[in-house]
């Protein structure tokens, strides 16, 4: 679609374009697979050398219009859906990682990413160094090895709500012939373009913002073609035969669709994790408010950061939106219509307090997901970290007071009124 659209006109407009006469709503096609004339046709497909759908496993009609959609949402040129942000994640990097490969990772990123990085790549033979996204360019570059493939770091962190200084990242990959890869979830591209900060590819989860109801469970790959996989003879996998497609160079037959075309016809034919067609369906209804309820959602977390950090009962509030805050300067920049939903804070009182304090609520919602148009709060030490003694929750740096709120798009009146009337309850 036509790139000078705005974000709010894509999250509509691009992907499924009606022809005359066509059903408004994206269609779900709902099959398994496709239909030729002859099998040439089909053989064609199989040598990719016709564009086509030959089986759900790697491609569908439904799914392509929202990946088109996703594409320009992020500024990219192409895009991947998967049935996960996990699946997404894991693909971004072993799309161009193998065994006795090193990855660098910021410590800030969401856990789940973390254990599939340094637990189960580290199985696969990927070796992964992790490090704090606030140290200098040259500290950084001083840890690319000559192995290295590629470095990863989240816009918005979940849960430190950290900000990435997504173009110092870019210039120390790029110095050092590498990608950077960045996790978008908690900014979509509403809030945020990394790759015109520099990025080269962005990874979703769609569960999150981009679906917006928690209706459905799903990832994306955005490539954005600007990275030249030729420059050095570390992409080999790009850049020399695959065998699968009688010796086929993806460098050579698919110029900057190289890295996404391997993705799916390679890992995603072989690991079967692409989504279903009524998943992608979901997906792009949530998206067609996307722009609409991320800026409410902003709005409101700015409000809730400002009345607990105005409260008296918090021992700090971490929201790049405020002022103060130690991302916010970055925030300015990378984040200017907003820093998202979720806030974090401390309350003072600890654990007995915080368990006090979420007891009291009354229209928030206790769960352990995050970015849905509901208020919803998560307490790490009863949940996440629930194992831990008191003594170990400091050592991991988790104050047992510490509360994350996921602000929802509900009247910010009833929002701040239920968060008042809960730290009356707790405080008496
Ligand atoms: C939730 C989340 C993921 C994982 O996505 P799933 O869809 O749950 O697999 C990855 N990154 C971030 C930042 C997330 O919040």
């Amino acid at each position: 679609m036509d790139k000078k659209y705005s974000p709010a006109t894509q999250c509509i407009h691009s992907g499924y374009d009606p022809k005359n006469g066509e059903p408004l709503a994206l269609p779900i096609y709902q099959s398994t697979t496709y239909s030729y004339s002859d099998p040439e046709a089909i053989g064609k497909l199989f040598d990719l050398t016709a564009e086509g759908h030959m089986y759900s496993r790697i491609s569908n009609p439904t799914v392509e219009l929202v990946e088109k959609k996703i594409a320009d949402l992020e500024g990219g040129i192409a895009a991947l859906c998967t049935n996960s942000g996990q699946a997404a994640s894991f693909l971004s990097v072993v799309n161009i990682a193998s065994a006795g490969d090193h990855i660098l990772v910021s410590s800030k990123i969401y856990g789940g990413t973390t254990n599939l990085f340094s637990v189960t790549l580290k199985r696969f033979g990927i070796d992964c160094t992790i490090f704090d996204q606030d140290i200098s360019a040259s500290e950084l570059a001083s840890l690319i090895q000559p192995n290295t493939k590629l470095i990863f770091g989240e816009t918005i962190a979940n849960p430190a709500l950290s900000v990435l200084d997504i173009e110092k990242l870019a210039t120390v990959a790029h110095e050092a012939g590498i990608p950077l890869i960045v996790d978008n979830t908690f900014a979509t591209g509403v809030l945020c373009r990394p790759i015109e900060f520099g990025a080269d590819i962005v990874v979703l989860s769609t569960s999150k913002y981009m679906d917006g109801h928690a209706v459905q469970l799903g990832g994306c790959v955005i490539d954005s073609g600007n990275f030249d996989w030729t420059q050095n003879d570390k992409f080999k996998g790009l850049c020399t035969p695959d065998n699968s497609y009688h010796g086929l160079i993806y460098t050579e037959s698919f110029g900057k669709l190289a890295y996404i075309t391997k993705m799916r016809v390679q890992l995603v034919r072989d690991l079967g994790v692409y989504p279903t067609a009524q998943a992608a369906f979901l997906l792009d209804l949530g998206i067609q408010t996307l722009d609409v309820r991320l800026k409410r959602h902003c709005e409101n977390a700015l409000a809730v950061a400002k009345f607990l950090s105005e409260s008296g009962h918090a021992k700090f509030v971490s929201y790049a939106g405020l002022e103060g805050d130690k991302y916010h300067e970055l925030a300015k920049k990378y984040l200017p219509l907003g820093c998202g939903g979720v806030v974090s804070f401390c309350i003072k009182g600890g654990k007995e307090a915080a368990v006090k304090f979420m007891n009291s609520l009354s229209m928030f919602r206790n769960l352990v997901h995050v970015a849905t148009v509901h208020s919803c709060v998560l307490h790490p030490a009863s949940s996440t970290h629930r194992q831990l003694s008191d003594e170990m929750l400091a050592a991991a740096g988790i104050d047992g007071g510490l509360i994350r709120i996921s602000v929802g798009i509900e009247d910010i009146n009833d929002i701040i009124g239920d968060l008042k009337n809960a730290l009356e309850k707790t405080f008496g």
